[in-house]
């Protein structure tokens, strides 16, 4: 390094981020074909692909976006480890990027964490140790190990949504703008996204707001998560201490990430319709020809079509535009596989029905309308 100054690694490692993100940013904006029945062309659907990040998520980006935030805090130098808490989608792009920055990396993973994401977190570059703790104590464990080893914690919980506002990079809703520019319609009606963080929900509320646009967010919430509740109740610290079945989104209690007065509406989306809207993007006869997304983009479906039908009834024109955040391939023996669903208690046939007659007929209705 040519200029010794007390800031050259932390100049290297930013510099290092964004060459990083040249060659994967932005992210594709696809448009996602409407059954023929339904399309009359002044309803358009896209899919903002986030599965196309280095790590195969849309956590990369935040994790991205934390560490340049740690890095301009001073938080993480030269030689300092880093610790996750999660045995999640973080966990691999942390161990990625720290692996990027030659920086130590440790998850704290939950005990039923998959061999699969583990041997995931290793090819990376990083380590992980079992939590020790009930799985809502990793976070604890975590914070503890890094003051121990004088490490940064990378609390995505805590810090991925301040972290995305501030890192002064083009962020998910700039990309999605700068995407439709060309579009029939710009201006898309919805931005449809889970609620994980809330980070991305924020990103995108706070760019509506700050651009003057007309756009509306909608967040779709699953089963035993506590945002559909805080929002719908304006009690922002409801709790509901249940784990979701959909990973990434849904959460046993609110997280310091949202912000419920940026979106506009809450779809809370049943399990099974998740996984019937699920099957239907990965088939072949689905409205993409087979589109290898993971759960979260079931719930997301299901909430546009939802949204979609909507609109034609009130014969609104416009773009929907919903968020993709990761792909099918970690969820084949479980969300994607038949019999796992049935272990679950799943029942996802009526919502299959419900799918089916929405391309048959393009009529949406609900089997419990
Ligand atoms: C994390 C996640 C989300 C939600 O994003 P946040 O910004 O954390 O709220 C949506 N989908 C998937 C697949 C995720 O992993």
């Amino acid at each position: 390094m040519a200029t010794e100054h007390p800031h050259a690694w932390a100049a290297d490692a930013i510099r290092r981020l964004r060459e990083h993100d040249r060659r994967t940013l932005p992210t594709p904006l696809r448009p996602l074909p409407l059954p023929s029945a339904f399309a009359r062309g002044d309803i358009r659907v896209y899919v903002k692909d986030e599965s196309a990040h280095p790590t195969g998520s849309m956590k990369h980006r935040l994790v991205r976006a934390m560490f340049a935030q740690a890095i301009a805090d001073g938080a993480i130098q030269r030689d300092t480890p880093v610790i996750a808490a999660t045995g999640g989608a973080v966990a691999v792009a942390g161990a990625r990027l720290a692996n990027l920055l030659g920086l130590d990396f440790t998850a704290v993973v939950p005990a039923k964490t998959p061999s699969e994401v583990l041997a995931r977190i290793e090819r990376e570059g990083g380590r992980w140790q079992p939590g020790e703790r009930p799985p809502a104590a990793v976070q604890e464990e975590a914070r503890e190990l890094a003051a121990r080893l004088g490490g940064h914690f990378l609390d995505h919980f805590g810090d991925a949504e301040r972290a995305v506002a501030g890192c002064g990079e083009p962020t998910i809703a700039d990309e999605i703008f700068g995407q439709l520019s060309d579009e029939p319609y710009p201006i898309p009606e919805w931005i449809v996204t889970g609620i994980g963080t809330g980070a991305t929900s924020a990103t995108v509320g706070r760019h509506l707001r700050r651009h003057g646009h007309s756009t509306r967010l909608a967040a779709v919430d699953p089963e035993n998560s506590a945002y559909f509740p805080a929002w719908a109740s304006g009690c922002a610290d409801y709790a509901t201490g249940m784990p979701s079945r959909i990973p990434g989104i849904g959460r046993p209690r609110t997280e310091p990430g949202f912000l419920p007065a940026v979106i506009d509406l809450v779809v809370p989306v049943p399990d099974a319709a998740s996984i019937a809207a699920l099957r239907w993007l990965n088939s072949a006869a689905g409205p993409a020809g087979g589109l290898a997304a993971g759960p979260a983009t079931g719930t997301a479906l299901w909430g546009t079509l939802h949204l979609v039908a909507r609109m034609r009834e009130a014969g609104t024109r416009g773009g929907v535009v919903l968020v993709m955040g990761d792909t099918a391939d970690p969820y084949r023996t479980t969300h994607l596989d038949p019999g796992w669903v049935r272990s679950q208690g799943l029942d996802p046939a009526p919502y299959e029905a419900d799918l089916e007659r929405f391309a048959r007929t393009g009529e949406w209705r609900t089997h419990r309308a």
